[in-house]
């Protein structure tokens, strides 16, 4: 059975190889074993057990929550030549009917239903007769209280053990914690299954956290900054949706609202608008999320301080399920946690708000940390990172200034040591820092802290910054805080040592919002294109989809386009090879996306890409370097600062091919650079009118014909600006 998973793969899908634990965890289902899959959003679980259901005979259960998410995987099953359906409430009477007569004549390989569906009386007996062979159950942890969206009716779904003696169970997640894991095992009674836990790492998400600031104008720059890219704004509460959303349309921006408190109908309007491309962002509050399966989110932005880094990871884990790059972006204010451990007042559970408070500051602490996001996000799931520079956060790509913080930390430390001294009791980092700015308080009347010989002292640092080296000084550990809300301070033996003894103190200096602009930090597996061609095949997709009324990521997602817009197929045999392109999908659309690309042809020059187009890296390992990067990974180092010449020097190649690859990168849009840093405007007039009698074809001709004034890295610049300049943004 196992052994046609390939065929089945390029055949129905258009894949050509399988992405890591998906081959292993098919093998395991198709021996008949129960499996447990724990793999992060966007590794592809659901081919975990559509491709099996292919090559097996009878018909695979796949249990699932939500309406809306059945019926967008089955309409993708459909356009892909898959024999699938569901069974739900929301069908007529004929249509149900006639559903259940095909799965009587064995007509499906997939059926869908929700777990209330599944428990009505007769329900296990129409599944025997129709063969059911295997049960899937989709987004598993919905089976625990521990998780975040417990549904009491996944629990039921232990009696079909009994009802379905011999079918085997694979489950599926991406909630990682262990006690989910083991409450989905205990709760399905899972025979000895076998368990499968991917990395959680995402490769294609890049991590940025800024100071807030402005935050309307914040979220509106950065995307404005990315003119047809689809993203999510989270935010606290139903109000900031509402009004993020509409400053953000009368900026002119496609955004819409989504939030608990609004009607079903157009909550659920809202979100439809999203995933068919008519909304081009939605402000949401955290009931925004399961069930949004659109694999294009560019970006999400967090506007406000999430409540722990769960939920963030979740969160931002719905940028970019088809591997493509994808941002992430935090805008953090202290304000932020300290509204949110106020929420905590109104909790009656005291050991709840307690877990509650941790939580928030964890958060809070991933937010001010100078070390790599992905490290730390990853070392909350108790994995570790393997490299030193993961190439893809704001820490990591833009290297702190590291200062001697020496005085400035002995002065505080000091500070804390001589409250103690005095008055036999600790105090918080704010007290501290009034002490160090000499302020006039009524506590430090109280306790005549105006005497200590550190009082003051610090009246030429701003009380910010006072507060963040504080907070810097905690996290290394030369400062205790107390666990409980007071936090308050005292002198670890490393803070001790370090005073005594005048131990060098060093830093990194908090980044402010002007050195650090929120651009895209990372490009990682993005596939260079022909982006005017791509906004083409995209408005076909757009109408394509609504003829046939499913989402536009349906007929093609942007992977594929991408690959079209690369390699310009003309033939059946060559747009077969694209991926994401099986055979259903080129019956139905290759003649209409192949006329196009004909057509564009005939009015725009075929760009050439480098060969060894980066395939979307795999969602495990770490960003890849070496000789098989090309493009991608000089544009990489040229993002880090590094110079042309010193980039050709770190990857052993020779600087006409640095050039050129950077080059490339102007002309795709992937480089956003400025002729001037380039070429002068003088310069750049006797090119081009060089350029107008002899054409951009060949450099060598053009620089004959310019007198050799010209070096060759010049002229390919010239090149590269001019052909952005003819295609559509
Ligand atoms: P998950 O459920 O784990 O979040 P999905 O099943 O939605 O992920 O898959 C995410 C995306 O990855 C989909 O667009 C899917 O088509 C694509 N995908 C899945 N498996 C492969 C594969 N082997 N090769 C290429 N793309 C794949
Ligand atoms: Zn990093």
């Amino acid at each position: 059975m196992s052994d046609s998973l390939p065929e089945l793969l390029k055949q129905y899908f258009g894949y050509d190889t399988f992405r890591p634990l998906q081959r292993e965890i098919m093998d395991s289902a198709l021996e008949g074993r129960d499996v447990v899959a724990i793999l992060p959003t966007g590794a592809g679980k659901s081919l975990c057990f559509q491709l099996p259901a292919l090559a097996r005979d009878g018909v695979t259960l796949v249990v699932s929550p939500l309406i809306a998410l059945m019926k967008d995987q089955v309409d993708a099953l459909t356009a892909s030549g898959v024999a699938a359906t569901f069974i739900n409430s929301s069908l007529q009477g004929s249509e149900a009917q006639r559903r259940r007569s095909g799965l009587e004549n064995g007509q499906y390989k997939l059926l869908y239903a929700a777990p209330e569906r599944i428990m009505m009386p007769g329900f296990a007996e129409d599944l025997r007769r129709w063969n059911v062979t295997a049960i899937a159950v989709d987004e598993a942890h919905c089976i625990s209280e521990w998780g975040h969206d417990f549904r009491p009716e996944y629990r039921q779904l232990a009696s079909l053990r009994a009802e379905l003696p011999g079918v085997p169970f694979l489950a599926l997640t991406a909630t990682a914690t262990e006690r989910v894991r083991s409450d989905i095992i205990r709760q399905l009674q899972l025979d000895d299954p076998h368990v499968f836990l991917a990395s959680f790492n995402r490769p294609n998400l890049s991590y940025t956290v800024l100071p807030k600031n402005k935050s309307t104008r914040q979220v509106y720059d950065f995307i404005h900054q990315r003119p047809n890219e689809a993203g999510i704004v989270y935010v606290q509460s139903r109000k900031s949706a509402e009004s993020l959303a509409a400053a953000l349309a009368t900026e002119g921006v496609k955004a819409v609202a989504y939030h608990a408190g609004l009607q079903p109908e157009e909550r659920a309007a809202n979100q439809e608008a999203f995933i068919r491309d008519e909304a081009r962002i939605v402000c949401a509050t955290i009931a925004f999320g399961m069930g949004i399966n659109k694999p294009d989110v560019r970006f999400v932005i967090h506007a406000d301080l999430p409540k722990n880094i769960e939920g963030y990871y979740q969160e931002t884990g719905r940028a970019g399920r088809d591997s493509l790059p994808s941002d992430c972006l935090l805008l953090y204010s202290r304000g932020d946690l300290i509204r949110n451990l106020k929420f905590l007042d109104e909790m009656t559970d005291p050991k709840a708000a307690e877990i509650a408070a941790r939580q928030m500051r964890l958060m809070a602490d991933f937010a001010e940390s100078t070390e790599c996001r992905r490290v730390t996000l990853l070392d909350y799931f108790g994995e570790q990172w393997p490299g030193d520079n993961c190439g893809g956060c704001d820490v990591c790509l833009q290297p702190r200034e590291v200062w001697d913080a020496t005085t400035q930390a002995q002065k505080l430390l000091s500070c804390i040591f001589r409250i103690k001294q005095k008055s036999k009791f600790s105090t918080g980092l704010n007290h501290v820092v009034e002490v160090l700015a000499g302020a006039n308080t009524e506590k430090i009347r109280k306790w005549y802290h105006d005497q200590l010989t550190t009082y003051g002292i610090g009246k030429d640092t701003p009380r910010e910054e006072w507060t963040a080296l504080g907070r810097q000084l905690i996290r290394q550990g030369y400062v205790d805080a107390s666990p409980d809300n007071y936090q308050t301070l005292s002198l670890s033996k490393q803070g001790l040592a370090a005073l005594m003894n005048r131990t060098p103190i060093m830093l990194t200096r908090t980044p402010t919002l002007a050195s650090t602009p929120p651009a895209k930090v990372s490009k990682t597996g993005s596939i260079l294109c022909d982006e005017g061609l791509f906004a083409e095949l995209r408005t076909l997709r757009k109408r394509l989809a609504d003829e046939r009324g499913v989402p536009p990521y349906v007929v093609f997602g942007d992977t594929s386009l991408r690959h079209m817009c690369r390699s310009y197929p003309q033939t059946d045999h060559d747009f077969l090879s694209m991926p994401g392109v099986g055979s259903q999908k080129l019956a139905d659309y290759g003649q209409p996306f192949m006329a196009e690309i004909k057509n564009w042809l005939t009015q725009h020059e075929r760009l050439i890409f480098a060969n060894e187009a980066p395939p979307p890296p795999p969602p495990k390992m770490k960003v890849e370097t070496g000789p098989g990067g090309t493009v991608l990974e000089t544009l990489r180092l040229f993002r880090q600062g590094l110079s042309p010449e010193a980039i050709a020097s770190q990857r052993n190649l020779v600087i006409s091919t640095i050039h050129n690859h950077l080059a490339q990168a102007i002309t795709s849009g992937d480089l956003q650079a400025d002729p001037r840093d380039y070429f002068s405007t003088e310069d750049e007039q006797v090119m081009r009118e060089a350029a107008a009698e002899h054409g951009l074809e060949s450099l060598s001709k053009l620089r004959e014909a310019l007198g050799n004034q010209f070096d060759y890295p010049t002229l390919h610049y010239f090149r590269a600006f001019e052909m952005r300049g003819n295609a559509p943004p």
